[in-house]
């Protein structure tokens, strides 16, 4: 029998790790890796010769709409980021030469307690994006020769959104979680040096300026070798969001030492600010005292806040949304052959123990699973019963037996 050789490169096969055979030919792995480089050049090509990448453009209103299935609420943010996003098509789409105005990116900073939905909002959003996006997390930042993370480890993770497509990456959105967290320390000009707080933020200032970045692909300092790639982020897109623990006392202050004139704007019908809900008053001048600075807050323009969850939000949070938690538990339940049912008097309960708790709507899932816990236990070894019904008082019954109830709320 002849030797098999490729029919590419015609080496044959004892020389080759793998051959693959088709009908009257052959082509060894090693011309597989070449021709599918081949064509990644080639498709990058096109990409650069197009220039401009051609979105579906999807509306504001219809994107809004999208949030709505999964986000309670928090119509203020959810309008931002519509709008932010809808921009930030409409700025990639622009010709460069088209016309003397370019459209500025306007990144934003969103502003609410913990909990309150800013990553969800962030997350959801991911799942209509036309571009590659990533989550960071400030808190893991430190200035340049600290222990820590640098902040291009942030373009790290964009890339690897983006399959290591420079082009794609550079048109990306990128959300940096608990911006809070790199505030100024102190205004003691004696503190030693904060690493991990205004370093951070000068370091930030120039990923967010637009320049040409150096990103190591690999991320972090453990491969000192790596070959690093260079990433434009004139074009990416920030979206910071940050708990800003003490901000509503920030904006109290200033409300009240406002020249009446202008308080009475944002005052409501009765005269007294609502209180409960200040955030909606955030202006940059508070993030600034927070201890955010003025350059980092310039490159910030759009300031937006989400609304704590109140008694009926979180009621709805646990029903309404399409993968709301009920939900999700009926389908676990619904593999077992079983039909799960939430009373009125239990969904009530565990609100009102959230409520009791202050963990926003991330307490509702500790809270059922503290009560469903051990039906999920049992049940499927079990299979004497169809049927599972969480009343009032079977949730109380759960909920008192569990590690919660040891818990007092401060
Ligand atoms: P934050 O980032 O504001 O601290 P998260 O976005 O992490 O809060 O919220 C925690 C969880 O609570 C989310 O994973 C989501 O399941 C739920 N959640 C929070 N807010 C909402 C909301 N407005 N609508 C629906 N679910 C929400």
């Amino acid at each position: 029998m002849a030797e098999v050789t490729c029919s590419f490169c015609g080496r044959s096969k004892k020389d080759v790790d793998l051959m693959i055979s088709g009908i009257h030919a052959h082509i060894c792995d090693k011309c597989v890796t070449q021709a599918s480089q081949i064509l990644l050049e080639e498709k990058k090509t096109k990409v650069e010769a197009g220039a401009i990448p051609n979105f579906k453009l999807i509306k504001p209103r219809e994107i809004k709409k999208f949030l709505d299935e999964y986000v309670i609420g928090q119509d203020e943010a959810k309008k931002v980021m519509s709008v932010a996003v809808y921009n930030h098509y409409k700025r990639l789409m622009q010709k460069k030469a088209d016309s003397d105005v370019t459209i500025e990116k306007s990144n934003i900073i969103m502003v609410g307690e913990t909990g309150t939905g800013k990553t969800y909002l962030a997350r959801t959003m991911a799942k209509i994006l036309q571009v590659p996006f990533c989550i960071a997390d400030a808190t893991v930042l430190t200035e340049a020769g600290y222990v820590g993370e640098d902040v291009e480890s942030i373009l790290t993770r964009l890339l690897q959104a983006a399959d290591y497509n420079v082009e794609a990456a550079e048109r990306g959105i990128v959300y940096i979680d608990e911006i809070d967290k790199i505030a100024r320390k102190s205004d003691n000009p004696s503190i030693t040096r904060d690493v991990s707080g205004e370093g951070v933020q000068q370091a930030l200032l120039k990923l967010l300026e637009g320049t040409a970045v150096n990103v190591p692909p690999q991320g972090g300092r453990k491969h000192p070798d790596q070959k690093m790639i260079t990433v434009n982020t004139e074009n990416i897109l920030f979206i910071c969001g940050g708990a800003f623990e003490g901000m509503a006392r920030i904006i109290g202050r200033r409300l009240n030492t406002r020249p009446l004139g202008f308080a009475a704007a944002h005052d409501r019908a009765d005269g007294e600010f609502d209180k409960d809900n200040l955030l909606q008053f955030i202006s940059a001048h508070d993030l600034k005292t927070f201890g955010l600075i003025p350059e980092l807050i310039g490159r910030l323009p759009v300031v937006s806040f989400l609304n704590p969850l109140d008694g009926v939000a979180l009621r709805k949070i646990l029903t309404e949304p399409k993968n709301a938690l009920v939900k999700q538990y009926k389908k676990l339940f619904e593999m077992e052959n079983i039909e799960l049912e939430f009373k009125d008097g239990a969904l009530d309960f565990i609100v009102e123990k959230a409520v009791e708790f202050k963990l926003g709507a991330r307490g509702l899932r500790s809270i059922c699973e503290a009560i469903i816990n051990d039906a999920m236990f049992e049940l499927p070894s079990e299979k004497t019963t169809d049927r599972l019904v969480i009343n009032r008082a079977y949730a109380e019954e759960k909920f008192n037996k569990s590690h919660y109830s040891k818990l007092k709320v401060a």
